[in-house]
């Protein structure tokens, strides 16, 4: 068994809906939500853009191959209306990463686990620290609950439920 924290993050679109989809078609492909975040609002990272990003993170047990997931969730982009360009970043309906699966450490050209750009983003370390506060970083021993304090200087909105009713 697989425990995975995925990072869903949407800046096109009718943003809230598309995260109960998401997690909608995530157990209809067999995915166990054990736990999912707060929503989180912030400014796009890497490239400008005028739409803000909604994050969330959601906690994950499965019986299939982590591989086996990351073709699951791309499919979910895909369905989602993902467009991927060639290379660079640009606004998206729906993007889904891999975050960690447990204490796993892979690396593969297609699948990098634990994600290697998640250190310096509040934006997937503090709704990470919500759903697997206990979680370790196997490459570097570093705490869930340290690494997002390292980000704490970062804009991010926590979205209120009053918020989106
Ligand atoms: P980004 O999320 O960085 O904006 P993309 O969503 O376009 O970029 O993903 C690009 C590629 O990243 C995918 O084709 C996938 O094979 C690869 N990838 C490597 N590691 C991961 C991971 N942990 N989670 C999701 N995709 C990953
Ligand atoms: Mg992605």
């Amino acid at each position: 068994m697989n425990t995975i924290a995925i990072g869903i993050g949407t800046n096109q679109g009718d943003r809230i809906l598309s995260v109960s989809t998401v997690l909608k078609k995530m157990l209809h492909h067999g995915l166990r939500i054990i736990q999912v975040s707060g929503l989180y609002e912030s400014k796009a990272v890497g490239y400008q853009s005028d739409n803000l990003f909604l994050n969330a993170v959601v906690k994950v047990e499965t019986q299939l191959e982590p591989l086996e997931v990351l073709e699951i969730l791309m499919a979910i982009e895909a369905d989602m209306g993902r467009i991927r360009l060639q290379n660079g970043y640009s606004d998206r309906p729906m993007d889904l990463d891999i975050l960690a699966v447990g204490s796993k450490i892979i690396q593969t050209e297609d699948l990098q686990v634990p994600h290697p750009r998640i250190h310096d983003r509040a934006f997937v370390l503090v709704p990470l620290l919500e759903v697997w506060p206990d979680w370790v970083h196997p490459q570097t021993g570093v705490s869930i609950e340290s690494m997002a304090k390292q980000v704490q200087n970062q804009i991010l909105q926590k979205i209120e439920p009053d918020d989106f009713i």
